[in-house]
């Protein structure tokens, strides 16, 4: 009995190492992957860089910036996407429930998709006939993100002209919990038998001819597939190679009641005149600041800069009452960050010290990072790489210059 007890014990050991193999396996071949899709767009936008500097035809080089774009935006989508996905597996994405009505959840996914359908005139049908369109308790941005995943990739993955649905479905009610089922259907290029078991996998792609020429992360799916565990949701997905796709999200929502309290519709979009104002920048990095400059120079904004966060709050300290109309903080400088600035500029006795509005705009852009910033005195905090009309409308806003 001993003997069989000591084999049965190095078995343990022995499965326990395979999976920690496993694991070290799946982790470097996770990071292989990151890096060469990293490079790739990389490539490209330094390869690009180059041609556009080195051409004479202004053409040519408006194709080679416009290209340069196209290439950054994919990167930035990598790196967002690895980002959310590490976050989720480590377990530090929580989900974020909040009451909402199931319309605006549905009207955020219709909008976000609807440009690329156009872009690609598909045949798009929405049906919503046989929902409950009621109040929920939902996690409103990640059930977006999910569905704008599945329908970003029915559109990316159909060809011109074809046929995209998109069904949202009550299946039955109880104890005040809706049963949902959401589902996207296509009738594109289909995934092929051999690879419809890995879809969920990390950094899989299914590369034919028919897709070579399609960009994208490979992640999609997979944080689609993490999201909706994290919901206790389920996921099903049928294909046929040449016919199409459909991909079947089921979901429990915890029914409110009719009446809901202060709505936020703070989403619509806004015109603004910057002109005249005057921002006073910190920031160390000079391409940065040159890119900052220019863009609110474009405004008609004057933009005076300090190189750290001392600087910052020595040009502050000595500016008249007005002189400034807001800063842009930077997090990370030397000698003063961008917390210990905004701290000092509050504490100080300027008269604005209190009022004057302070945006942090970082690299550092994860959630704790921009409640770091909240709590450090900071009115807002924008992640970089910045869209430069977020910044316009947050300088706007603050600066009380919307239109409407
Ligand atoms: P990607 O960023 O490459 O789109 P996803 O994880 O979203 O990554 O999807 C993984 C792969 O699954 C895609 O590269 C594609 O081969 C396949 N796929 C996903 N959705 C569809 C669809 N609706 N039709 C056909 N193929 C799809």
């Amino acid at each position: 009995a001993a003997f069989r007890q000591e084999k049965a014990q190095t078995q343990r050991i022995k499965d326990a190492l395979l999976i920690a193999e496993q694991a070290n396996e799946s982790k470097s071949s996770f990071l292989s992957s990151v890096s060469h899709d990293m490079r790739t767009p990389l490539n490209a936008i330094l390869g690009y860089a180059r041609l556009a500097g080195e051409t004479q035809d202004v053409r040519q080089k408006d194709d080679y910036v416009a290209k340069i774009g196209l290439a950054g935006h994919t990167l930035l989508d990598l790196i967002n996407d690895t980002l959310d996905l590490q976050k989720i597996e480590t377990g530090v994405s929580t989900l974020k429930l909040a009451p909402a009505p199931c319309a605006d959840v549905v009207k955020g996914i219709l909008t976000a998709v609807k440009p690329m359908i156009a872009a690609k005139h598909i045949n798009f049908v929405f049906d919503n006939s046989k929902a409950i369109m009621a109040n929920i308790n939902v996690d409103m941005l990640r059930v977006q993100e999910i569905m704008i995943n599945l329908l970003s990739n029915a559109v990316k993955y159909t060809p011109e002209g074809g046929r995209v649905e998109f069904v949202v479905e009550c299946v039955g009610q109880d104890h005040g919990i809706i049963h949902d089922k959401l589902v996207v259907r296509d009738n594109g290029i289909g995934i092929s038998k051999e690879f419809l078991p890995k879809i969920f996998d990390p950094f899989t792609q299914e590369r034919t001819a028919a897709t070579a020429h399609i960009g994208g992360s490979g992640l999609g799916l997979t944080i689609v597939k993490r999201l909706v565990d994290m919901m206790h949701g389920h996921i099903e997905v049928r294909s046929e190679l040449g016919k199409g796709s459909e991909f079947i999200v089921y979901l429990d929502l915890e029914r409110l009641p009719d009446q809901l309290t202060d709505k936020d519709q703070s989403e619509e979009r806004h015109t603004f005149d910057l002109k005249g104002l005057r921002i006073l920048m910190c920031e160390d990095n000079a391409m940065n600041t040159e890119i900052a400059k220019a863009l609110l120079q474009k405004q008609g904004v004057e933009v005076i800069c300090a190189a750290n966060g001392q600087e910052g709050l020595e040009k502050f300290n000595a500016s008249a009452p007005g002189e400034f109309d807001a800063i842009l903080m930077d997090i990370r400088m030397p000698v003063l960050d961008g917390y210990q600035a905004t701290a000092a500029i509050r504490s100080s006795r300027h008269v604005r010290a209190l009022n004057i509005p302070i945006i942090a705009i970082s690299a550092d852009a994860y959630e704790e990072d921009v409640k770091r910033s909240l709590q450090a005195g900071m009115n807002m905090h924008l992640g970089k790489p910045f869209n430069p009309d977020q910044l316009y409308e947050t300088l706007a806003k603050f600066c009380h210059r919307l239109d409407n």
